[in-house]
């Protein structure tokens, strides 16, 4: 073997795995039991204090998604992940590792709508506050900063319009407040964006989308960068303070750079519960192994889709960050070379009814509530999941009556233009 470091999609389709030793299987087996047995008392006891590493029951870890934790870990650069059972648990079992009742984190305003919910209602009635600021203004984020603030959220490429963060400025923001910053980067996927290299401490993916791909499977990842020193001050007591679950380890000193994705694992995952099922891990595996290749045609069918809108008279407007025109754009060349991702809005001169009229004429795009399947979507935000805001609160979210939102599959694209073209005219 040369000493060559393998290339992103040589990952894709071989990190974290091997032939499976007993049988040959080539392609990971889906390991579909939920408990497994100890080799004696001792190796029992052993895998129980955390001095060993291995299977004991599947809420907790389960070769199968070890793969796909290891994959991840590699496609995004980071030192360790754990695979959960959807996006939204991802989110959870992070900031219960890193928020005691009362205290506080910051998010970018630009959030899928289903984390503007979660972190508005449900994280305050766990005593975690969400304090609001507006990824285009970088000191937002810094005027955010109180003595309680123990996180920064913020995604790689932001809902619903597709806008591109400035992740290197906002990591800043989080440098100097001593907090980690977390990116959701579901959108991008670690094959337009890597935000570690950027400086996130932890990344979160909803794995339902672009990484599994097909619109089949829910799932979550958090990968852990190892960049974060959760020692300082006495802040982050589940990683720096002696364990009462585990004999008093301490989480810190015991895993130094996989730290926090063991946190998520025995203290999240283990006492929370939401376990991804092997063989969902299966099908996400497997779409993995082509991620490279589809976010391509994702982005160049967006591309060509996004010129098609700009240039139609029904048309009044189009976010995507990929087109030289949008604001968008100098920060995609940056962050995202590749392509500035699939999923984006526009606006239609003809506002709501337009907006009605077009999702009931597309034949080939899919009128659903999703985004990153291999198939093209539309939503029009403000008849559906934006419809119980006032006018001015779904302006404010980029829901406004005239916005569509699309996500743009891998269909030719020839056809998804000659789908939105007699749907537009008719
Ligand atoms: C879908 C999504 C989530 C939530 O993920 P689930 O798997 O649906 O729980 C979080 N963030 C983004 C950007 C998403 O698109």
């Amino acid at each position: 073997m040369s000493d060559r470091l393998p290339g992103f999609s040589t990952l894709a389709v071989h990190a974290g795995a091997q032939p499976d030793p007993t049988t040959g299987a080539r392609a990971t087996p889906i390991y579909q039991t939920t408990s497994f047995v100890f080799n004696d008392a001792d190796h029992a006891a052993s895998l129980f204090g955390l001095q060993a590493f291995g299977n004991i029951y599947t809420r907790i870890g389960n070769p199968t998604n070890a793969v796909l934790e290891e994959r991840v870990a590699a496609l995004e650069g980071g030192t360790a992940a754990l695979a959960v059972a959807s996006g939204h648990a991802a989110q959870v079992v992070i900031l219960q590792q890193l928020l005691q009742p009362g205290d506080e984190f910051i998010a970018a305003r630009k959030l899928y709508g289903g984390s503007i919910n979660q972190f508005t209602h449900a994280f305050k009635s766990f005593g975690w506050n969400v304090v609001w600021a507006d990824p285009d203004d970088i000191a937002s984020f810094e005027r955010a900063v109180t003595p309680r603030t123990k996180a920064i959220f913020i995604e790689s490429i932001a809902n619903p319009a597709g806008s591109i963060t400035d992740i290197e400025a906002i990591s800043t923001v989080a440098r100097k407040a001593g907090v980690p910053l977390i990116v959701d980067n579901t959108l991008a996927s670690p094959y337009l964006i890597r935000p570690i290299d950027h400086g996130a401490d932890i990344v979160v993916h909803s794995l339902t989308k672009f990484l599994g791909g097909h619109g089949n499977s829910l799932g979550g990842i958090i990968v852990d960068a190892g960049t974060f020193d959760w020692s300082t001050g006495g802040k982050y007591p589940m990683l720096s303070e002696p364990r009462p679950e585990y004999h008093g380890i301490r989480l810190q000193e015991t895993f130094g750079n996989f730290a926090f994705a063991i946190a998520c694992r025995v203290l999240g995952l283990r006492d929370l519960g939401p376990a991804l099922s092997p063989f969902n891990a299966f099908m996400i595996l497997t779409g993995i192994e082509t991620l490279p290749l589809r976010m391509q045609k994702h982005c160049d069918n967006a591309k060509a889709v996004a010129e098609f809108l700009a240039g139609h008279p029904a048309v009044a407007s189009v976010s995507y960050a990929g087109l030289a025109s949008d604001k968008y754009n100098q920060l995609a060349r940056k962050y995202a070379p590749k392509g500035a991702g699939a999923v984006f809005t526009f606006s239609l001169k003809g506002g709501y009814d337009a907006g009605v009229s077009l999702v009931s004429k597309l034949q080939l795009f899919s009128h659903l509530a999703n985004v990153g399947d291999t198939r093209s979507l539309v939503i029009h935000p403000a008849s559906t999941t934006h419809s119980q805001l006032d006018d001015a609160a779904k302006v404010k979210s980029g829901a406004g009556p005239d916005v569509v939102r699309l996500s743009v599959g891998i269909e030719d694209k020839e056809d998804l233009i000659a789908d939105l073209e007699q749907a537009l005219g008719a």
